[in-house]
């Protein structure tokens, strides 16, 4: 749906960004210096709720089993409705950053950025109340708590949040987020179409063995050994059970057993992560793994107990979004702020799961200034959102609503 933009609208446009932009740094540096975790984002939660009622928008609150989740929909319902998503949580990290808005709480920083993208979609919220008349969407805006670790996306499509409803608006038939993005220069808009980012699926194993004095190895099982065997084993996964030309990735992030130099112990524990990109490689390499556990345990004569637990999908996005997006990024900031990412990353994000119900488009803005090499990266301590990209991430959101979404 894209059409051609007249020029002194976009001047005004340009002026109204920059205006909003620069209120979203101070907003930001609040968020910032009071970070908090999954599901407990109620001060982040007041500070967006004021600024939308300060705006005029009426904020969207009640959203079941997610408190601190805020929606808003801007502009007339009777059209269609492209949705925004900014995620608002910050991670159990000690900030190390010694900005003068560091965070305040002990333990507790927004070291993914998340301060940026919340103060972006406030940004937003701002232009577009001021422009909703001339949009060709409704717009619904999803301030989302619990991105790191805890599923908010998926507690927000299940409370029905894209569907249609009194309570929460237009059903959604678009959606798009963005990710600043360390790796990429400032400004940088980069995104591909499919697998964006990987599943994240974790296992965790206890080998059962029988322990024994560790002079007598032969009066007991031991698992420690067991386990040693197992954390190869499970490397052989990607290089001899997957399509070479498919990414996976086996880690091992957690090995505990045992209390003293010579007592083998009765247990050995392991844990750790399956990325994936395909659903077939994901139920591939989750099998995989527990056929290694059984199988490795039982070759020592002990037993292995496997839990294997579901993270978020892959994020994929659907081909005409992510045309529409990279369209958007040229023709605004020019090709050569518009690099395709030629590989997926195997991190995760739980904005997979609106990808899952309806189509859309995950980004990345680069974040990191021109000539600075040592940038941090996301959930460094030291890492902090680049204020100079907000009225790039604000550009973006205007002119996917603008152009009516994909
Ligand atoms: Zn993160
Ligand atoms: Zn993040």
């Amino acid at each position: 749906m894209a059409s051609k933009i007249p020029e002194a609208a976009t001047s005004t446009l340009d002026r109204l960004i920059e205006q909003a932009a620069a209120r979203a740094v101070s907003i930001r540096h609040r968020i910032h210096a009071r970070p908090e975790i999954a599901y407990e984002e109620f001060e982040t939660a007041s500070v967006i709720r004021s600024e939308l009622v300060r705006l005029g928008i009426a904020p969207i609150t009640d959203v079941p089993n997610a408190p601190t989740a805020t929606l808003a929909v801007i502009g007339d319902v009777s059209k269609p409705c492209v949705a925004l998503r900014a995620d608002i949580d910050a991670l159990p990290i000690r900030e190390q950053t010694h900005l003068p808005y560091a965070s305040t709480i002990e333990g507790r920083m927004h070291a993914c950025g998340h301060d940026g993208h919340t103060a972006g979609l406030l940004a937003t919220a701002a232009v577009l109340k001021e422009i909703a008349s001339e949009l060709p969407v409704c717009v619904k805006l999803i301030f989302q708590p619990a991105e790191e670790g805890g599923a908010g996306a998926e507690r927000l499509v299940r409370a029905g949040i894209l569907d249609a409803t009194d309570r929460f608006g237009p059903d959604v038939r678009s959606i798009y987020g963005l990710h600043g993005w360390p790796g990429l220069p400032a400004h940088v808009i980069s995104t591909r179409p499919g697998p964006m980012l990987a599943a994240t699926d974790t296992f965790a194993i206890t080998i059962v063995g029988r322990g024994t004095h560790g002079a007598y190895p032969h009066c007991g099982r031991d698992p420690i050994i067991a386990a040693a065997e197992l954390v190869m084993s499970l490397q052989v996964i990607v290089a001899r059970e997957l399509d070479p030309t498919e990414p996976g990735v086996v880690t091992v992030g957690k090995l505990h057993a045992g209390t003293a130099v010579n007592v083998i112990p009765d247990e050995a524990h392991l844990e750790g992560t399956i990325r994936t990109l395909t659903r077939e490689s994901r139920k591939n390499l989750r099998d995989a793994v527990a056929r290694r556990a059984e199988a490795v345990a039982r070759a020592h004569g002990c037993e292995a107990k496997i839990t294997l637990r579901d993270g978020y999908p892959s994020t994929i996005n659907d081909p005409a979004a992510t045309a529409f997006v990279e369209g958007i990024a040229r023709d605004v900031f020019g090709p050569a702020m518009c690099i395709p990412a030629a590989r997926p990353s195997m991190g995760g994000e739980d904005f997979a799961y609106y990808l899952e119900r309806v189509p859309g488009c995950f980004f990345m803005v680069g974040v990191r200034p021109e000539g600075q090499t040592d940038y941090p990266p996301l959930h460094s301590d030291r890492y902090d959102f680049n204020d100079a990209v907000l009225p790039t991430c604000v550009r973006m959101f205007i002119e996917i609503a603008r152009r009516g979404g994909a």
